[in-house]
């Protein structure tokens, strides 16, 4: 299996900074500084940093490790910050040392009076210490005399951090101009204009709008003609027609159509909607919170969800005179209208044209491929493009070991706090019944040997490959099958403009096509408004360039939000979108994120077997449609299920008797040890007490439970071994939808209740009828909660209990924080904002924990 091949024997290196000497700080100096785990905030405050000198800065650019090595917030004038939160709201690994310093008691109020900063804050509003790690730096550095600058951003990666992000970094430049006493930019650049102003879409006389192009630089793209708005209109109706007059012609006979015009109103009206959405969203939070001096968004509407069908294009259709109907066809295809378009030309009638037209109004709007006015007759304003700075070398003389590279070129994995090691895979059970919705994958790891040592509530990355099939088409895709296994090293190109230019630490020096994209790049991110700017200048069909421009532009948020963000397309399907483009590998290299290790909760006790570790998942399937071409499953579920199939069997006996692979598992593991990569994660909060009479409250539906499967078997040899120690009150609520299909570790938990280690296992079926004796059925945990709300209520407020919450982020933990609160109020009987801080005091005292995830 080449996967687990390319995983084996590998060699760890650590990627080392060197040290440098420290820049003397300089009154006119902008200092980048970013806090980031898995890179999106590098990513950002480098987008920062390549733009500043368009906008007549100079900025330096550190990570928040380099404090005291690189730069000095003691010394320093001018500060940004780009700082993202992790965990339980703890700060990226790369600020642990910065913030330690900043948090010291002992510095006087006036420590940093000199200093003056913004902050731009990036995280994810489905969990409860939204931004926490901005949010405390922008406090504390207040807290030291610190002035802030520009109102802080706060990004949410829950809506798309680009919406807060793209406009903050917009209104950046003038508010660190006016505080380094420059002038203002328009005064500084003659001749130029570095102005971020969209062009005006203005009407030519012949009724046409100009279609203008714009970088975020102010530079026009040459292939539209700024002077002829017709220019950019033959590229927007996509007809590659030499004579632009018969597309104005044609546009200009639309105008006349009543018809048409009650078209354009419904598709006007639709589209300037989503627009005007998220430009309210946007500007709405920036007003309001700027009181306070704070930009963010909370899930408001990013625009249109819905997949639409018709375009723009398809009203070229009607137009019998001027259309034609290979090219009717070739843009029907691409909005799904063939059917009707066809009906239309075969025809010609007006009845039937008007029926077309009544279509494509019921189905109007735009797509992935296809835009609608205003957007398709818009002057847009780009993101700057992005600079080229890597070059690779093949090498096809060199052969190179796969097995022996480093995992990632050796670059430590995000909240590590140990090397990777290679366990041994030893069980794989299905914890679910053919027909459960879900299908529940235990897996148990031989650890021996490997020094891997954990505590329950601990959770560890698997260190996962893409899907090799995958892979294989993006291979093709690019038309790099000739290379996809030449040995290649790669560079920066010399004389790059890119600013702070470098080999991203994530790739092994000497690698090969294949293995950087099976092991070391996220093939699967959401592309972002830069990458897609990339992918414009390496798109021929000057429709399919149009497109990704709108795509990526100002004008665009609405679309790129509803076809790119929202169905969370991959690289494979913008390719498919739009064939005609095909960017080089280089380029591949410098806008793909590195690929992210899985955490999984372990769901086994150290105590019960060193040796031994269990974790579960749900295997993730995503459907094809919305743009995504084919379905798949999740990368790292994915991958252990189709690593361990041979050796899988069922707690329901449907999988071993299925397969009849009962004895091969044996062999297989003697003989081929099949090992994954791991490593074990910073967790220090999510723990047992360690007075065991503290009372426990566990809530866990479906994988949730996971840990606390960890907990109750630690607790059985705790007690086992402290036979005389008194025992707080154990309570596990747990879900899942069908009490025969999916009730995962169901026989060890009934176990642990019959041993009287769980003291009381409650559990609900969600799409089952339960018998309730009168009482509303529980459909939820956070039901049954709120049904045994006296205990809870008596265990949290008198008994000193810890409430554990593990699973699902986005509705289960914050419906449970609700239920906690109605319990708090009914019991304290106090008011429900008195209720919502005490559960908000439970947490600061860490008696109210989560593990939670999207
Ligand atoms: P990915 O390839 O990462 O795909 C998942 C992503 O696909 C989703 O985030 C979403 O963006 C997208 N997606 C999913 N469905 C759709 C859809 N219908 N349409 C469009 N897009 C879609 N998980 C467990 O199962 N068990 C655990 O014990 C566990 N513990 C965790 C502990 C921690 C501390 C954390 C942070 C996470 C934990 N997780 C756990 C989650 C786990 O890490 C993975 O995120 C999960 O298993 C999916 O990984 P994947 O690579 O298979 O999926
Ligand atoms: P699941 O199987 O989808 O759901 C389990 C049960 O929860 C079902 O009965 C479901 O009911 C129910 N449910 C749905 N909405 C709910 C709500 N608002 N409140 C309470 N219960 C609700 O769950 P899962 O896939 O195992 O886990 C969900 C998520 O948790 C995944 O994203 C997983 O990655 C994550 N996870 C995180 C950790 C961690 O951070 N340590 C550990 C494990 C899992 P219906 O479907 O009938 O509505």
């Amino acid at each position: 299996m080449r996967s687990r091949l390319h995983l084996i024997n590998v060699v760890f290196r650590c990627y080392c900074c060197r040290r440098m000497p420290m820049m003397p700080a300089q009154n006119n100096r902008l200092v980048l500084l970013y806090g980031s785990q898995t890179g999106q905030a590098k990513a950002i405050a480098e987008e920062i940093h390549e733009n500043a000198e368009k906008h007549g800065l100079r900025t330096d650019l550190f990570g928040l490790e380099l404090t005291e090595k690189k730069f000095d917030v003691t010394k320093e004038s001018c500060v940004v910050f780009v700082c993202s939160t992790t965990g339980d709201g703890d700060p990226p690994d790369n600020a642990t040392k910065f913030f330690r310093r900043l948090k010291k008691k002992t510095l006087p109020s006036d420590h940093l009076a000199h200093l003056n900063f913004a902050v731009l804050g990036l995280g994810d509003s489905n969990y409860t210490n939204f931004c926490n790690c901005p949010k405390t730096l922008d406090k504390r550095l207040q807290e030291l005399g610190a002035k802030p600058f520009y109102p802080t951003g706060y990004a949410d990666d829950a809506v798309g951090l680009e919406i807060v992000v793209d406009p903050w970094i917009e209104g950046l430049w003038t508010a660190v101009r006016k505080q380094l006493g420059l002038p203002p930019e328009s005064c500084t650049v003659a001749g130029e204009t570095v102005s971020m102003e969209t062009t005006d879409n203005k009407q030519t006389p012949g009724g046409v709008p100009n279609s203008v192009v714009q970088d975020s630089s102010g530079q026009t793209e040459g292939k539209i003609d700024m002077k002829d708005g017709r220019t950019g209109e033959t590229e927007i109706n996509g007809q590659h027609d030499d004579n632009p007059e018969k597309v104005i012609e044609s546009q200009s006979d639309f105008k006349n159509k009543e018809i048409v015009k009650s078209y354009e109103d419904s598709t006007n009206d639709r589209t300037s909607m989503a627009h005007t959405d998220v430009a309210e969203a946007v500007t709405h939070s920036i007003e309001l919170e700027n009181k306070g001096g704070v930009i963010s968004t909370t899930k408001q509407s990013t625009g249109p969800q819905t997949e639409n069908t018709a375009s723009d294009c398809c009203v070229d259709a009607t137009d019998s005179k001027t259309t034609d109907k290979s090219e009717n066809k070739k843009t029907a295809e691409a909005s799904g209208t063939e059917k009707h378009i066809l009906e239309a030309d075969t025809t010609g009638s007006k009845d039937r044209d008007r029926q077309v037209v009544d279509t494509v109004k019921e189905q109007a709007g735009p797509s992935l491929r296809v835009s609608v006015p205003p957007l398709c007759d818009s002057g847009l304003t780009l993101p700057a493009k992005p600079v080229p700075y890597l070059e690779v070398e093949f090498h096809p003389e060199e052969s190179l070991c796969i097995e022996e590279l480093p995992l990632q070129g050796g670059c430590p994995f995000p909240s590590a706090s140990a090397d990777v090691v290679m366990a041994t895979v030893t069980m794989a059970t299905r914890l679910t019944r053919h027909d459960a919705v879900k299908t529940a994958l235990d897996i148990e790891l031989d650890i021996s040997d490997t020094g891997f040592k954990y505590e329950p509530g601990d959770s560890f990355g698997v260190v996962c490959p893409n899907n090799e099939t995958e892979v294989q088409d993006l291979i093709d895709r690019l038309g790099l099958t000739d290379h996809a296994d030449v040995t290649f090293s790669v560079k920066v190109i010399e004389g790059t403009k890119k600013r702070a230019a470098a080999v991203p630490a994530h790739l092994p020096a000497r690698c090969t096509i294949r293995h950087a994209l099976l092991t070391c790049l996220e093939i699967r991110a959401v592309p972002k408004k830069a990458f897609l700017r990339m992918l414009v200048e390496h798109t021929t069909d000057v429709v399919q360039k149009r497109r990704l421009q709108e795509l990526c532009s100002k004008q665009g948020t609405a679309d790129y939000a509803a076809f790119i963000r929202e169905p969370n397309l991959r690289l494979l399907d913008v390719l498919t979108a739009f064939p005609s483009c095909c960017p080089p590998f280089e380029r591949l290299l410098e806008m793909l994120p590195r690929l992210q290790p899985r955490p999984y909760s372990v769901s086994s006790s150290p105590l019960v077997s060193p040796d031994r570790l269990h974790f579960v998942f749900n295997i993730v399937h995503i459907p094809s449609g919305s743009g995504r071409t084919a379905p798949c499953t999740g990368v790292c579920t994915g991958w252990l299920d189709r690593l361990t199939r041979h050796m899988q069997t069922g707690v329901y006996g449907d999988m071993a008797e299925e397969d009849g692979i009962a004895e091969k598992i044996g062999q297989m593991s003697l003989n081929d040890p099949l090992k994954i990569p791991i490593y074990l994660r910073t967790n220090n909060h999510f723990r047992l007490p360690s007075d065991l009479s503290v009372p426990i409250i566990m809530v866990g539906p479906g994988t949730g439970v996971a840990p606390f499967v960890g907990f109750l078997q630690h607790r059985e040899k705790q007690r086992a071994l402290s036979p005389d120690a008194v025992c707080g009150p154990s309570w596990l609520f747990y879900g899942c939808r069908h009490r025969d299909r999916d009730y995962l570790y169901r026989e060890e938990l009934e176990r642990l209740a019959a041993a009287g280690v769980l003291d009381h296992l409650v559990v609900c079926f969600s799409r089952e009828d339960m018998e309730t004796d009168g009482a509303p059925p529980a459909r939820y945990v956070q039901d049954n909660l709120y049904h045994h709300g006296d205990d809870v209520g008596r265990m949290l407020l008198d008994e000193g209990a810890v409430l554990y919450v593990c699973g699902d982020a986005k509705n289960m933990a914050k419906d449970v924080n609700e239920v906690i609160t109605q319990i708090v109020q009914k019991y304290k009987g106090c008011t429900i904002q008195e209720a919502r801080n005490t559960v908000f005091q439970l947490r600061q005292d860490r008696h109210y924990i989560e593990d939670i995830w999207t």
